[in-house]
C-alpha cells in the first residue's frame, strides 16, 4: 500500500514518520523546499521530541519531496495534514486544504482513498470529494475519510503511536477498511462513524479541554480574591474521576496552533448556523483576558514598563515544543517594549523562532542566571524543567528587585516563602518575604 502524506508540519510529519515506524512506505509532500531539504538530510524543521530519531532510524521507508504529481498519482492513500489556521472573522482558512484536494484531482491516476487529517470544519470533507471529483482529470473513484488528529505538540511523537483513540468517519464501509489496514498495528480503539460527526469529535475534544482551562483560570482568578488556593482547589477536584485531573493546571490561559482556533472555528460555524454556543465563547473570553494577567498584576509593582530590566523565561506557548502560534509571549512583550523595557529573554529552543519577529530589541541569553542578572522584575511565560528546577535563591541573589510574577505556578508556596522574594502566582497568595531579608 502507497501512503502520501501532504504537509509535513507538526501533524504530517509526524503522522509520516509513526506511521514508517510501523512498518509503511511513506512519501512526505510539502510546497517548502527549504523543509524538504532539510527532511532529505535526516534533519527535523521543527522540535518535537523523539522525531528526528524516528526520521532517522525509519529514512529507508521514507521520503521528502515538493513533486506533488509523482507522489500522488499512483497512491493507495493520502493523508491532508496542511495547516487550517484562523481567518480574521475567527473561521477557518481552508485554502490550503481545498489546494491540496485540486492538487490531487489533478495528479490521481488510479482508485485512492483521501483522508483528512486537518482540523476542518463539519461538512468539509463532504466539500473536498466533491471538489476532487469535478476536478478529476483520470477516469477513477476517490473517496474522502475524515481521520482527525488528537496529538499534542510536545508528547506528538508518543501520541502518535499510542494514540488514545482513533477516529474514522466514512460516507463508504470501503475507506473504513483500508483505514483499519493502516492503524492495524496501533493497538488502539477505533471508531468508526460518518464523516461529519468525526469532524465534530475534534472540534468538540478539543473546545472542551479548552473550557476545562478557562474554568479553572476563572476559579484561579476567584481564589485570588477570597484567600483560596487554586493548587489546592484543583487537587481535590481531580480526585473526583468524574473530572479527572487534567488540564486542571491554572495559568495565562491556553495557547498554540489549536485550541485558540479551534475554539473560534466552532463558535464562527455555531453562529452561522444560528446556533450560539455559550460555553465555547465563555471559554474564548476568559483566556483572551487571561492572558493579560501578569501584566495586570505587575500594575501592583510599578505603573510603567519604562526603563526597567525585564526578565523573560520561557518564549514558546507550552514546553516541550519551538512552537509560537498564539504564545503569551506575543501579545505581552510588545506591550512591555512599547512601554520602554529592557528586555532579555530565554528559552531552550524557541530563541531563533522568536529573533524572527523580535531580532532586535530582545537581548537573548543563553542561561536563566544571565538573564535574570540585575533585572527588576521576572516574568515565567513557560513551565520548562529548568525554570521549575532553577533554585529560588537565585532569584535574590542576582535581581535587582526580586519580583517574581509567575504565570505557570512552577514553584510552591513554602519554598517562594523561603526565597526572600516577591512571588506572584496565578490563583494563590502573593508571598513577599523579600522585606524580611533586609532586616
Ligand atoms: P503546520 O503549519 O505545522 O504544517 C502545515 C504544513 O503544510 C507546512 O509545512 C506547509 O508548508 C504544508 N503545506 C501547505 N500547503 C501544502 C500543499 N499544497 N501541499 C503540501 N504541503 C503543504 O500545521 P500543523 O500544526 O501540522 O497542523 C496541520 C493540521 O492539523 C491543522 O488543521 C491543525 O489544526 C491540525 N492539528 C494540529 C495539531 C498540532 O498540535 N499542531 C494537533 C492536531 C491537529
Amino acid at each position: 500500500m502507497k501512503i502520501v502524506v501532504a504537509g509535513t508540519g507538526y501533524v504530517g510529519l509526524v503522522t509520516g514518520a509513526c506511521f514508517a515506524a510501523k512498518g509503511h512506505h511513506v512519501s512526505c509532500v510539502d510546497i517548502d523546499n527549504k523543509k524538504v531539504t532539510l527532511l532529505k538530510a535526516g534533519i527535523s524543521p521543527i522540535f518535537e521530541p523523539g522525531l528526528e530519531e524516528l526520521l532517522v532510524n525509519n529514512m529507508k521507508r521514507l521520503d521528502f519531496t515538493t513533486e506533488y504529481k509523482e507522489a500522488y498519482k499512483d497512491a493507495d492513500i493520502i493523508f491532508i495534514g496542511v495547516g487550517t489556521p484562523e481567518k480574521q472573522d475567527g473561521s477557518a482558512n481552508l485554502s490550503y486544504v481545498y489546494s491540496v484536494a485540486e492538487q490531487i484531482a489533478e495528479s490521481i491516476e488510479k482508485d485512492c482513498v483521501v483522508v483528512v487529517k486537518s482540523t476542518v470544519p463539519i461538512g468539509t470533507n463532504d466539500k473536498i470529494e466533491d471538489l476532487i471529483k469535478s476536478r478529476l482529470v483520470n477516469d477513477i473513484n476517490v473517496c474522502v475519510a475524515s481521520n482527525p488528529e488528537f496529538l499534542a505538540q510536545g508528547t506528538a511523537v508518543n501520541d502518535t503511536l499510542r494514540p488514545s483513540r482513533i477516529v474514522v468517519g466514512v460516507e463508504e464501509p470501503f475507506a473504513a477498511e483500508v483505514l483499519k489496514m493502516v492503524y492495524k498495528d496501533f493497538n488502539a480503539p477505533i471508531l468508526v462513524t460518518n464523516r461529519k460527526s468525526a469532524e465534530m469529535i475534534k472540534y468538540a475534544s478539543n473546545d472542551f479541554l479548552a473550557l476545562k482551562i478557562s474554568f479553572i483560570n476563572e476559579i484561579a482568578n476567584l481564589c485570588e480574591n477570597i484567600g483560596a488556593d487554586i493548587e489546592d482547589v484543583a487537587l481535590g477536584m481531580g480526585y473526583d474521576g468524574r473530572i479527572g485531573n487534567r488540564f486542571l493546571k491554572a495559568g495565562i490561559g491556553y495557547g498554540g496552533s489549536c485550541f485558540p482556533k479551534d475554539t473560534k472555528a466552532l463558535h464562527w460555524l455555531a453562529n452561522f448556523h444560528d446556533n450560539e454556543l455559550k460555553t465555547v465563547k465563555a471559554a474564548i473570553d476568559v483566556n483572551e483576558s487571561q492572558k493579560l494577567k501578569l501584566i495586570k498584576k505587575s500594575r501592583k509593582y510599578f505603573d510603567s514598563f519604562n526603563g526597567l530590566n525585564v526578565a523573560i523565561l520561557g518564549l514558546t506557548f507550552k514546553p516541550g515544543t519551538d512552537d509560537l502560534r498564539e504564545a503569551p509571549t506575543l501579545v505581552n512583550i510588545p506591550i512591555m517594549i512599547e512601554d520602554g523595557a529592557n528586555i532579555k529573554a530565554w528559552d531552550p529552543v524557541g530563541v531563533e523562532n522568536f529573533k524572527k519577529k523580535f531580532p532586535d530589541k530582545i537581548t537573548y541569553c543563553n542561561t536563566i542566571e544571565d538573564t535574570i542578572k540585575d533585572s527588576d522584575v521576572c516574568f515565567i511565560f513557560t513551565e520548562w524543567d529548568e525554570v521549575k528546577d532553577f533554585n529560588l535563591l537565585k532569584y535574590n541573589e542576582l535581581m535587582k528587585t526580586p519580583i517574581v510574577l509567575d504565570g505557570r505556578n512552577c514553584y510552591d508556596l513554602i519554598s517562594a516563602k523561603k526565597a526572600h522574594i516577591i512571588y506572584d502566582s496565578i490563583g494563590r497568595e502573593t508571598v513577599n518575604t523579600f522585606e524580611v531579608s533586609l532586616v
